[in-house]
């Protein structure tokens, strides 16, 4: 008999990590290997930010903040969300949680009940379907093809609402395709749910500040969209905050308030320190982490050339975040170093023992054509990377 729950046996592993953890125990056994597999800013965390939590140790914050998190965090978001989102939060209406990873699974929790659906436009963050599943709702996934630029059209997400329908899981800037809406697209999304006024957006806006010519536009500022959205976000993209574990929420009061009860028995609060920095990085000018996306920018046109120059690789070129997509499905039923790659998984798995560069499979991201890059990495990694995927690839 399994030892373990149901839940459990049957979650699987993130991907993401999986291959991060991978790529770490390859390196520590000496192999030379280049990681592109974790969406992770390769910067420190920029010294104004570290300044502040070497601060609030001096002062001894320590003990317990509040479960939803500390007053004047809460402002800060309150006050980010209008300056840089046009959003009205009241700080009654904001939970600070250990990373946005938390804060959408407090979400689901709070939310979904057995049997509720759940529609996850793809290609999808990893975690998406699986937090969905733990909170025993049902997902149901939106294909989308790169021909459309990786788009859910108005008419599909129509054909997919049903009474049933709780919520819907977007995500722009795209993590893993790097696509963003513009606000015409979604206006006419907000359209459609008029009619469904039932059902609840959670807008996963992470990679907000990570955007290159484009702009971005937040769901809960459509046409009667505040009330039923759940915008999610967290400092780890932009300020390079990874590791420091701080996400957060702008909700209906309701739902913060379900969030405030669920996280209180499960996490009690979001680390201190951490929080105490999140409010110095908030309230600082978005001119301070220009550098860093300007880099990405840098590192997006010289990816996006080297990837390109590679045969059999089908591509877009992103607008948001750190990450390119191609389609590599013409590798499919060939051999290559004696194994028939099957699929992305294969293709993976493939170029990280024989090439040494990690990378994710796009079917864990709901595409199984797809391999997922993160450029999240040096230029000289980037350089090498990609010409050691090439020289493996047209060597065989
Ligand atoms: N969100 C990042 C990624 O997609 C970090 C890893 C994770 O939490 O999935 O690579």
């Amino acid at each position: 008999m399994n030892k373990l729950s149901e839940r459990i046996e049957n979650l699987p592993a993130s991907a993401t990590l999986a291959m991060a953890a991978k790529a770490r125990e390859l390196k520590s056994n000496g192999v030379d290997v280049i990681s592109l597999s974790l969406g992770e800013p390769d910067f420190n965390t920029p010294d104004f930010i570290k300044e502040a939590a070497i601060k609030a140790i001096e002062e001894n914050y320590h003990s317990y903040p509040p479960v939803d998190g500390y007053l004047e965090l809460k402002n800060a978001i309150c006050e980010k969300f209008k300056r840089d989102n046009g959003l009205n939060y009241k700080p009654s209406q904001v939970v600070v949680s250990t990373g946005a990873k938390q804060s959408i699974a407090n979400v689901c929790m709070a939310l979904l009940n057995k049997g509720d659906e759940v529609l996850i436009p793809a290609p999808y963050w990893v975690s998406y379907s699986a937090i969905v599943t733990l909170s025993e709702a049902k997902f149901k996934i939106i294909p989308t093809l790169m021909e459309n630029g990786f788009k859910i059209t108005p008419e599909q997400l129509e054909s997919e609402l049903t009474s049933r329908t709780k919520l819907i899981m977007f995500n722009s800037p795209n993590n893993p395709s790097g696509i963003v809406y513009s606000e015409k697209e979604l206006n006419e999304f907000a359209v459609i749910l008029k009619d469904y006024p039932s059902t609840y957006v959670l807008s996963d806006e992470i990679y907000e500040h990570i955007i290159y010519g484009v702009k971005h536009f937040s769901f809960a500022n459509l046409p009667n969209m505040f009330d039923r959205t759940i915008t999610v976000n967290g400092l780890a993209k932009a300020f390079s905050m990874t590791g420091w574990r701080i996400g957060y929420i702008g909700a209906p009061e309701f739902i913060a308030k379900a969030c405030n009860k669920f996280q209180g028995q499960i996490t009690s609060a979001a680390n201190c320190i951490a929080q105490r920095s999140a409010i110095t990085a908030l309230t600082a000018p978005v001119s301070k982490i220009k550098y860093m996306i300007d880099e990405f920018n840098s590192r997006r046109e010289l990816i996006f050339d080297l990837i390109s120059k590679i045969p059999g690789f089908k591509l877009l070129k992103p607008s948001g975040a750190f990450y390119l997509f191609p389609d590599i499905s013409f590798y499919f039923g060939k051999e290559i170093k004696g194994k028939i790659i099957k699929d992305s998984n294969d293709f993976a798995m493939t170029i990280l023992e024989q090439a040494k560069v990690a990378t994710v499979s796009g079917d864990s991201f709901g595409n199984k054509n797809c391999l997922r890059i993160s450029y999240a990495a040096s230029k000289d990694e980037i350089i090498e990377a990609v010409s050691r995927i090439k020289n493996f690839l047209s060597n065989n």
